[in-house]
């Protein structure tokens, strides 16, 4: 065995080759984390052996029944024959072998039930994840690699497989397909879909509000075990009262973890507007912690307004009934709301509904907490795109939409940036001026330096490199911070709270 690359305390690996005598057997998934696993350990291992291997973990962590492991094997050495040196590669970024190797959607599903009926949803959801992660679906690694840091009350993070988008109609392009199967990227259509590499997508179904639905994990979630909960049917995007009694289904099932819905409009909401969907997981964002500026009373519900920069508050209640019709009351109010002074119009000029709002459901022990924030997609002449939208001079962070997930503190910046802002710290630490690149960047060097210490303190030659970069990213935070107080529909908490009270009365 020496010289093979089994090492069990890394991935408590055996084969079934008869000398698995220095490979402990495991159970697998509870004991190793199945990130470590690549293919690439496998490199210059014979087929069978890798196959072999392949096959132990599919038992150990992907609910293979030993009774297949043969016909399993045999499976393997098929697609092998046909694809010279698919072991040698990094087998758990295969889409095509990790798909063979994970169980039919069914059998994770009656394995999602049976564990939910004996240890309960969460550890059910848990399980899920870890599938998700153990059969290559969800890039654990990949995430590991983002960059992620916070200040000025926020989370951001500099996403690195993400693509960005100039505009939102650019992003609705991306996620548009021909048409003819699987009408769009999240249909349920495409479990197991082998032209958009989801042969290991695998769903768990949902009942919310007495519909079909269905859960699946996001393979570049931006926080904890982040998934979607997808409408069984391809149907619009739409915010309305049962959006909150669905919200609120979830969190009944799942106490773990938030639900939220995008506002169903462009330039706002999600990039997938054709297809009703919530975001969620284990993950709380920041404005769901956000401390309560000032309260009111309605029956058996409180309405808070929050310390965010945004226009948002927030509905407790113990009563699912009187979150949901608080909750209604407040979208019915907004949704007619017209305040030309702010640029506030409730239709647009093509005579479409211009204003909605972003919830999040989760339980806390103060009973249901639906976290909101007002949205409107005006435009004016000096905002064409969007008067409730990031504003141009912040585009060199942010210029795409700010949805559900932004609006609520947790900011996904484009790939771009890491590069930018280590150039950018180059810059600040040697002094010197700005690349031609880095121009957008002035506003944010310009502050840095004051930061720094101006003229007066400590000359950027001398400034120590780490202080350098946390002072970068305390400016991109501040920065994404008043992103948000450009998509604040109200000036100030004094006029949030005016509204609230006539919206309440
Ligand atoms: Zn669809």
């Amino acid at each position: 065995m020496s010289g093979e690359r089994f090492s069990a305390g890394q991935d408590g690996a055996r084969t079934m080759m008869g000398d698995s005598v220095d490979m402990p057997a495991t159970t697998g998934t509870d004991t190793a984390d199945p990130a470590a696993v690549t293919g690439r350990d496998r490199v210059g291992m014979p087929p069978v052996r890798a196959v072999d291997h392949w096959v132990q973990y599919a038992v150990d962590r992907l609910d293979l029944d030993p009774r297949d492991a043969d016909w399993m094997r045999n499976r393997l050495l098929e697609y092998a024959q046909a694809h010279p040196g698919v072991f040698e590669g990094d087998v758990l970024e295969d889409d095509a072998v990790m798909g063979l190797l994970s169980a039919p959607p069914s059998r994770v599903q009656d394995t999602f039930a049976a564990i939910e009926d004996v240890d309960g949803s969460m550890a059910a959801m848990r399980w899920f994840y870890r599938y998700g992660v153990s059969n290559g679906y969800v890039k654990q690694a990949r995430l590991a690699r983002n960059v992620r840091f916070e200040g000025s009350g926020l989370v951001v993070t500099i996403n690195k497989a993400k693509p960005e988008f100039a505009d939102t109609h650019a992003a609705a392009l991306a996620n548009s397909v021909d048409g003819s199967y699987a009408q769009c990227t999240i249909c349920h259509a495409n479990e197991g879909l082998a032209s958009r590499g989801k042969r290991t997508l695998r769903t768990v179904p949902v009942t919310l509000g007495g519909e079909a639905w269905f859960w699946q994990f996001s393979p570049y979630g931006y926080f904890r075990e982040h998934g979607i909960c997808v409408n069984r049917t391809h149907v619009p995007m739409h915010v309305d009262r049962m959006a909150f009694v669905r919200l609120l289904d979830f969190v009944d099932r799942f106490p773990g973890y938030f639900l939220g819905c995008n506002a169903a409009l462009p330039r706002i909401g999600g990039s997938i507007l054709s297809h009703d969907h919530y975001q969620g997981g284990g993950g709380i964002l920041p404005m769901q912690r956000a401390v309560a500026l000032h309260a009111l009373r309605v029956p058996d519900a409180v309405v808070e307004t929050l310390d965010w920069p945004a226009s948002a508050v927030r509905v407790v209640s113990r009563s699912r009934e009187a979150v949901v019709d608080t909750c209604e009351r407040i979208r019915a109010a907004w949704t007619a709301y017209a305040d030309p002074a702010l640029g506030v119009e409730p239709v647009g000029p093509d005579g479409e509904p211009q204003s909605s709002l972003a919830p999040s459901a989760r339980i806390t022990e103060r009973g249901y907490e639906m976290n909101i924030v007002l949205r409107n997609n005006a435009v004016s002449e000096t905002y064409p795109l969007g008067v409730f939208h990031a504003h141009p001079e912040y585009f060199f962070v942010k210029r795409e939409g700010i949805g559900l997930i932004e609006a609520q503190g947790l900011f996904i910046l484009p790939a771009r940036l890491e590069r930018q802002l280590g150039q950018l710290e180059d810059v600040l630490a040697a002094g010197g001026p700005l690349s031609r690149e880095l121009s957008a960047f002035a506003l944010a060097a310009e502050e840095v330096r004051d930061a720094m210490g101006g003229n007066g303190g400590p000359g950027p030659a001398e400034a120590d490199r780490a202080r350098v970069r946390a002072l970068v990213r305390d400016e991109i935070a501040s920065i994404c911070r008043r992103i948000l107080g450009n998509i604040a529909v109200f000036p100030d908490e004094p006029a949030l709270y005016d509204f609230l009270v006539g919206a309440l009365r």
